[in-house]
């Protein structure tokens, strides 16, 4: 059956706000995975790259993600587009990193895990696994409040990249122009 464009926002918009209840900040993602909102700098002659949204209006990104239930309606109004939803990292309470294991690249990332928490004496907690419509998986780490994780590509091992301070991951129940993001059952 296929899904209206409208159904498939007011889905997004409800698994936003059910991450939102637990702490996680969220923005309005596009299907192509990216914020569904424009820079409303676009086009200004003198861009302000700067621009957090201090200037007040929407459209910066991970920037715009909150936990605010009527922050997050508004977002998504400004959005009817909207298909999913991003959940950023890094921010209190939980200071979410994504560990995201790609399997499109030819490479086992989960092997490559396995095998840096053999060398590194490092275990992975039962957390919540997303599987993505790739077929690769994120996983969500609660990270410490007083170190700042950078995102990288690549950087830990083939295939594995991590989802730190200002980037955000693809939230469960998300509709992308290849699939949906979801949760593995018993993670969540
Ligand atoms: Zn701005």
């Amino acid at each position: 059956m296929a899904i209206t464009d409208r159904h498939a926002t007011t889905l997004a918009l409800a698994h936003a706000l059910s991450a939102a209840e637990r702490g996680l900040a969220v923005i309005p993602l596009s299907r192509s995975k990216l914020p569904a909102l424009r820079s409303p700098h676009h086009g200004d002659p003198h861009p302000t790259a700067l621009c957090h949204g201090e200037c007040g209006r929407p459209g910066h990104g991970v920037y715009d993600a909150s936990t605010d239930p009527r922050r997050i309606r508004e977002l998504f109004a400004a959005a009817p587009w909207a298909s999913g939803y991003g959940i950023a990292c890094g921010l209190p309470p939980h200071h979410l990193i994504g560990i995201d294991l790609d399997t499109k690249t030819g490479t086992d990332a989960s092997a490559g895990l396995r095998e840096l928490a053999l060398r590194h004496l490092f275990t992975i907690p039962g957390t919540v696994v997303v599987i993505t419509p790739s077929g690769g998986r994120h996983i969500w780490l609660a990270g410490p409040p007083d170190v700042v994780i950078p995102n990288s590509a690549g950087r830990l091992a083939p295939g594995i990249d991590i989802r730190g301070a200002g980037g955000y991951l693809v939230g469960p129940g998300s509709r992308t122009e290849h699939g949906v993001y979801s949760t593995v059952p018993g993670t969540a």
